[in-house]
């Protein structure tokens, strides 16, 4: 078992702390998903030296051999989702979405169409909606990605620990599986990124 002390650290033997206070944006007031990513590096070490620039990141970085290092508070937001977040509704079940508004959105362009859909979907709170980074916290796997649709498969010890972790956090954090998500569903990304990826 693990706990999660008053700085936001998951206190566990198997898990190495190593924060990077440049890719934490704020306080995170609640979480209510997890988001699965591969970070496009070779190693997790690529990956820390970027950490130390302010910038982009997410709170846990799961090694190739397993290791499992937090890199920032699960008090404090990083900046993992990206910008514009897809359509839950229009994903999962038309049905449910608000017709009118939907079809006012399919008349724009491309470019315009997913800012119009993430600030109608960005209205709504979770679970109606993806998860957003004020919401979220953030777990990379060691992968690089090899062309438009395909990254680096995720190792066995990858998912051994992505386990154990995922199913620490629905202890800590009262979440299930249905609050995992791998970073392609819920935005525009690299369709392969976290595929490979197994938590149940
Ligand atoms: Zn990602």
């Amino acid at each position: 078992m693990s706990f999660v002390n008053s700085d936001g650290m998951l206190i566990s033997d198997k898990v190495i702390l190593r924060r990077f206070n440049a890719i934490e944006h704020g306080d995170l007031h609640g979480v209510q998903a997890l988001v699965v990513h591969q970070t496009d590096a070779p190693t997790a070490q690529h990956t820390f030296n970027g950490y130390l620039a302010k910038g982009s990141g997410a709170h846990f970085l799961i090694d190739k051999n397993g290791f499992v290092y937090q890199t920032a508070s699960l008090k404090k937001r990083c900046y993992h989702v990206g910008k514009l977040i897809r359509s839950k509704c229009l994903a999962i079940d038309k049905k449910t979405c608000d017709s009118a508004q939907m079809a006012r959105i399919q008349t724009l362009s491309w470019t315009a169409q997913i800012k119009a859909l993430d600030a109608h979907e960005r209205a709504k709170s979770y679970p109606e909606r993806y998860p957003v980074n004020s919401d979220s916290i953030g777990i990379e796997l060691v992968g690089k990605h090899l062309d438009t649709s395909r990254y680096e498969s995720v190792t066995a010890a990858q998912n051994q620990s992505l386990q154990w972790l995922v199913n620490e956090l629905y202890v800590h954090f009262n979440l299930s599986s249905g609050d995992v998500y791998r970073h392609p569903q819920i935005s525009y990304k690299n369709p392969g990124e976290a595929s490979s990826a197994v938590w149940e």
